[in-house]
């Protein structure tokens, strides 16, 4: 007997009716050519990779782009407007419905039951909302407009004042969404907005399941992109926004003539949706960053681009610094302006690395190759980069951030970075690919593996359902003792010289055993494989250790300090004063935190906040690699439905309940009955732990308990409505 109904929570009555739509299609059409009516996956019969592609392409061609798979929903990206797909009437739609999970399928039946979750008695906890998806299927645009549906169905009735703008927090909180896209995505080979950081927004609700603020939590960005972008890729979208959107007067302000170019602009001509500079603006305003401020952070920006013009020619004569070029001293000069540090000090900071060695760390001064004032050059604008980004996502914070006793639950939505595979990959893939494997292993864990244990636990008929679970390839990844990213770190810790080369040996001989390291044997370059879940991703080592220790000269901080600018004060506030101003030898210094240490440790902070929610899936996919509408190429689909264990999860949710109410839940929720009905089965406190219990006596437990449901619904009803009672 089939116990269950899907995930969603759809009653057993959508899931007969679905069954009955099957077998009318099977028994008229040969189950083919009404494909696309089937809303969830499960109904599809048999359930084969096979069979789902087919049902999801019939729906796409139907311009039906959300389809339910049991516990999670999968969005195909359309690749062009469906205004009529995210209408407020549409939102409202499925909030006032009784049952939204028998409407069609969408993302916002995910964003009612989330949001009917966190006020459920059944389960009121914390809950999240994973889209997950490779690079442009479409998460950014999902966590979007989820956020507009809590905007419209979880609005607060009063206004805050904000910075002379009276304004409504949730109108704060989707103003973030341009803002963090604008300094934070980019066009990519893959995706025209893509982001290049992970985002973790909290909507916190209060008791009355009102939005009061919301908490912006940011991940990794990919700052190397200032100063370095692949072949057909562009820098954050705000460089091109403030060349392309500055009025007469800011250009000449900032130094950005029509038609100036830029090196670090590369594929200006390239216009995008997401170029528009007075979107960026009018959203900073709401935030509260004013008008003053703004010139100050475009003014800085401008002063980036132009230091990205400075080149230095060879020196003949080591000893000597290299010299500016002379088409580059334009551009030293105005961008020292525009970041007021003296033009002379800032050369000086680029050409000359201070040493501090021996025991009385005596100060040596040594000339730079023109490679190290390139790397010193890139050095600089990533440290102002990641610093401005930071402090963005602070001042947002401060403006969206609800004050904590005046929310009691929040709503967590994820968006990272989708994994991504370039001919090109390195540390930034590195991190991004693993970022995708852990969100694969929480679902696994979650969902594939814990459901099929607590089946077993509970002494319920059940075969089980292979998954692949991607645990080895974490291993590899993050595995101790041995692991990619403990040997780079290694490599970080030893600070010797080591070659690309080498860094490919000692990762191949001490990793060989691993099932998932892959070697090219037809690569030039020296690199090595990960076979992830999502598929192989081979990964150049050459700079890997550096970027790995992301070194920042001392030097170049004390440079920021000495700005003028109001802005960069902020940014580089001068050392507090019993802290020493001398720096040990860059030589000699052990580096604390290495990029994939601090990573992993906020990855690992991440899942410990997934872990503590009751978490909701949305995948997403990309029907194609062009970006077309209308265009669904069937090997690509597939692939990620492979990657994601789609077929398996499906399986699982056909077979499993629909939903589960943890032991302590239950007991506190239906403890209520015990007193209105003294002498029926008793209840244990919900402090007690299962593992006293066993699955039998608690199923009897819970039956008890829901015989009681039943005899007592009338005075449940009423005491319920009575809050004191709860
Ligand atoms: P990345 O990992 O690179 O950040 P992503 O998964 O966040 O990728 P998005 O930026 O959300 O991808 O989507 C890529 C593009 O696809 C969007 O810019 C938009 O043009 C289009 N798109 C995505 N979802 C939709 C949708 N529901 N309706 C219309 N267009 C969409
Ligand atoms: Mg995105």
């Amino acid at each position: 007997m089939r116990q269950q109904v899907n995930g969603h929570g759809s009653g057993s009555d959508a899931h007969s009716g679905g069954e009955s739509l099957r077998e009318e299609l099977q028994e008229f059409l040969g189950g083919e050519a009404l494909l696309h009516q089937l809303d969830d996956l499960t109904q599809v019969n048999p359930v084969t990779l096979e069979t789902v592609l087919r049902c999801l392409q019939a729906r796409y061609s139907a311009d039906m782009f959300y389809t339910n798979a049991g516990c999670t929903l999968v969005a195909l990206n359309p690749f062009k407007p469906v205004p009529q797909l995210y209408s407020t009437e549409l939102m409202q739609e499925y909030h006032a419905a009784p049952q939204p999970q028998k409407l069609k399928p969408h993302i916002f039946t995910v964003g009612e039951q989330t949001y009917r979750n966190v006020k459920s008695l059944m389960e009121p906890v914390n809950q999240s909302i994973v889209v997950s998806g490779e690079s442009g299927a479409g998460k950014t645009w999902t966590s979007r407009c989820l956020m507009k549906f809590y905007a419209v169905v979880a609005a607060s009735p009063t206004s805050r004042e904000s910075h002379k703008i009276a304004e409504r927090i949730e109108q704060r909180i989707l103003n973030s969404n341009p803002v963090m896209e604008a300094f934070g995505n980019a066009g990519t080979l893959r995706n025209n907005n893509s982001s290049r950081f992970g985002k973790f927004i909290q909507l916190q609700l209060n008791r009355t399941q009102q939005m009061t603020g919301a908490a912006v939590q940011t991940y990794l960005l990919e700052k190397t992109r200032v100063a370095c972008q692949a072949s057909s890729e562009r820098n954050f979208h705000i460089f091109y926004q403030i060349c392309k959107g500055a009025s007469a007067d800011e250009r000449l302000q900032w130094h950005l003539p029509e038609g100036a170019t830029f090196s670090w602009l590369p594929n200006p001509e390239r216009t995008l949706e997401e170029d528009c500079f007075e979107v960026t603006r009018e959203a900073m305003l709401h935030l509260g960053i004013d008008a003053p401020t703004q010139n100050n952070i475009f003014q800085a920006l401008a002063g980036l681009l132009h230091l990205g013009n400075i080149q230095f020619a060879d020196s003949r004569d080591e000893a000597q610094p290299c010299q500016l070029m002379d088409s580059a001293k334009c551009s030293a000069r105005t961008s020292a302006s525009l970041l007021r540090l003296p033009e002379d000090l800032l050369l000086e900071t680029l050409q000359i690395r201070t040493i501090r060695a021996g025991r009385q760390q005596q100060v040596f001064q040594k000339p730079c190759s023109r490679a190290e004032c390139d790397t010193r050059r890139d050095c600089l604008a990533k440290l102002v980069y990641a610093r401005l980004f930071d402090w963005l996502v602070s001042v947002i914070n401060s403006s969206i951030c609800a004050d904590p006793d005046s929310w009691t639950t929040f709503i967590g939505l994820l968006d990272v970075y989708g994994f991504e595979s370039f001919p090109n990959n390195s540390l930034e893939q590195l991190c991004i690919n693993y970022a995708n494997e852990k969100l694969q292993q929480h679902f696994v864990a979650h969902y594939l593996r814990a459901q099929q244990e607590e089946y077993a636990a509970e002494g319920l008929q059940w075969s089980f359902v292979n998954y692949q679970d991607n645990q080895t390839c974490l291993d590899l990844i993050e595995g101790s003792p041995i692991s990619i990213c403990s040997l780079m770190n290694e490599e970080c810790r030893l600070n010797r010289p080591s070659s690309a080369a080498q860094l490919q040996t000692r990762i191949e001989s001490a990793l060989a055993g691993s099932p998932c390291l892959g070697h090219d044997k037809l690569s030039q370059e020296p690199s090595f494989i990960v076979v992830h879940y999502a598929g192989p991703v081979r990964y150049h080592t050459a700079g890997l250790v550096e970027k790995n220790k992301d070194p920042v000269p001392p030097e170049l901080t004390r440079l920021l300090q000495q700005s003028q600018d109001p802005l960069l004060k902020v940014l580089f506030p001068p050392d507090p004063e019993e802290k020493s101003q001398e720096e040990p030898s860059g030589q000699s210094r052990t580096p604390v935190l290495t990029v994939v240490s601090k990573f992993k440790a906020s990855l690992e902070q991440l899942l410990q906040v997934l872990h503590s929610t009751t978490p909701h899936y949305i995948r997403c996919i990309k029907p194609n690699s062009q970006g077309q509408a209308q265009m669904f190429h069937p090997e690509e689909v597939l692939s990620q439905l492979e990657a994601c264990g789609l077929v398996e999860t499906i399986h699982i949710s056909a077979a499993g309940f629909p939903i589960r109410v943890s032991h302590r839940n239950f007991v506190e929720r239906y403890e209520l009955l015990r007193r209105l009905r003294p002498g029926t089965a008793p209840s244990q406190s919900a402090d007690e732990g299962r593992s006293e219990r066993s699955p039998r006596a608690e199923q009897a437990t819970l039956q008890a308990l829901f015989q009681d449901i039943l005899h007592t619904l009338p005075a449940l009803a009423q005491a319920a409505a009575t809050p004191g009672d709860r």
